[in-house]
């Protein structure tokens, strides 16, 4: 193989450029980088074919074995030894029960929840700490709600660097923090919210030389391109009508508008499917800009049950109406109520996801109720992290008792005889 050409990294405010090897991750400006590569030398179907090979591959390379690096052209062409667990090769899954909540006769639901630590932030993450180990970083951090920082916790375990993470005290699930932990990260627990956190952590990245992984890192949009790249593969390269995600720091929602364009450019698709970004009602700084034609940045205290988008202020706000702009997408917010009830949903079918997730689930539902996705069209559905993730949650939703929710389960005690069995189980009282 040829050595591949470089990639650059481009203010999205300036437009000043920057080298693929240098450690910033914002302009001098303070606005977002994003990463530009060299135009790949095959497009359209040759590519699509040499994407395929290695997926069918039996080697135990990371650039034929992993969903990212499979598509390392698209990703850093120029990487060498990948940190790689490996991640992605997510399924795309069907279920009767959660299509007929929703309203529509095809949903697909691509479950992120089954990457090695339970959510999507892997597939962004081997990028982020593959360029750590090329830049030679003493140490990486990130602030995070919770499953950004299990992933990183893993992935510099993997690469044999120190880890740094910062949470927001009371707000984090317990499957989360545990992961963090016995991944061995440095683990504090700051007194402020997330965005007290990311300002920490920037602070330390150029005071204390730490490389920070946060989704302002634009080498982790790269990885999260892929999401939509395999779904796309998955699909036979027949993009659908709608894609429908959770949205809270918007690093995935900037993820998905980058890659639908350049796969249209690279002739991998031929048509944009319209992105649908769903926040939870308590945290909708971009569903209510998105009402006002963008105009305005939104802030707000935010205050949800789903913590994985408990966001007030956005990191990657700008990047993410473009991505809403380029693909004709829309904005919209879903109350906890039905984001927890479509939680019950998507876990009774068997298959499962943690809170945040369920806002795709939720959000497709409100937009057929809408009139905007029809019966007749095509929906992926995007699920985030894997149910065990926020046990907590889970518990709470099906608690037996007064104001328990409208799909609970909540466990029965009974004596150990038949009779109380069958009369509990088989009663149709
Ligand atoms: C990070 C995360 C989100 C939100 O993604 P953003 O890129 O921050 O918008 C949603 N769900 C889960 C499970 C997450 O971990
Ligand atoms: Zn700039």
């Amino acid at each position: 193989m040829n050595k591949p050409a470089a990639s650059v990294l481009r203010c999205e405010i300036c437009g000043a450029q920057y080298g693929e090897m240098d450690a910033r991750t914002a302009c001098e400006c303070d606005g977002l980088l994003s990463v530009l590569h060299a135009a790949p030398s095959e497009n359209g179907s040759a590519l699509r074919a040499r994407f395929a090979l290695r997926r069918g591959s039996v080697s135990p390379r990371a650039s034929d074995t992993s969903g990212v690096w499979r598509y390392q052209e698209l990703v850093m062409p120029s990487a060498q030894q990948m940190v790689s667990h490996p991640e992605g090769n997510t399924p795309l899954l069907t279920s009767a029960p959660v299509a007929s909540y929703v309203g529509v006769r095809q949903l697909s639901l691509k479950h992120e929840g089954h990457n090695p630590t339970g959510s999507f932030k892997d597939r962004g993450m081997t990028v982020a700490i593959t360029q750590a180990v090329r830049l030679g970083a003493r140490a990486v951090g990130c602030a995070s709600t919770g499953n950004t920082s299990a992933s990183l916790a893993a992935y510099a375990a993997l690469g044999g660097l120190k880890a740094i993470v910062l949470v927001p005290e009371g707000h984090v699930a317990l499957g989360k923090l545990a992961q963090t932990i016995a991944h061995a990260a440095r683990t504090l627990v700051v007194r402020g919210d997330f965005d007290a956190c990311l300002r920490l952590m920037r602070e330390a990245q150029s005071a204390l030389g730490v490389y920070l992984v946060n989704s302002l890192n634009p080498w982790r949009i790269e990885g999260q391109k892929t999401i939509v790249t395999e779904l796309c593969e998955q699909l036979g390269w027949d993009a659908p009508d709608w894609i429908v995600l959770p949205a809270g720091n918007l690093g995935n929602t900037a993820a998905f508008g980058k890659a639908l364009v350049e796969m249209r450019d690279l002739q991998l698709i031929d048509r944009l499917p319209r992105l649908a970004a769903v926040q939870a009602e308590g945290a909708a700084p971009f569903a209510a800009s998105f009402a006002h034609g963008f105009v305005q940045r939104q802030r707000v205290e935010p205050n949800t049950v789903a913590s994985a988008i408990r966001i007030g202020d956005p990191a990657s706000f700008d990047r993410a109406v473009g991505a809403i702009r380029n693909t004709d997408g829309v904005v919209i917010a879903v109350p906890d109520e039905e984001l927890l009830d479509a939680k019950a949903i998507v876990d009774a079918s068997g298959i499962g996801c943690e809170p945040a997730s369920a806002a795709s689930v939720a959000g497709a539902r409100q937009l057929v109720r809408q009139g905007l996705v029809r019966p007749e069209h095509r929906v992926v559905a995007i699920l985030t992290g894997h149910l065990l993730k926020d046990p907590e949650v889970v518990l709470g939703y099906h608690r037996a008792g007064e104001g328990a929710a409208k799909l609970a389960n909540p466990p029965v005690t009974i004596d150990a005889t038949l009779r109380a069995l069958e009369h509990v189980v088989f009663s149709h009282s």
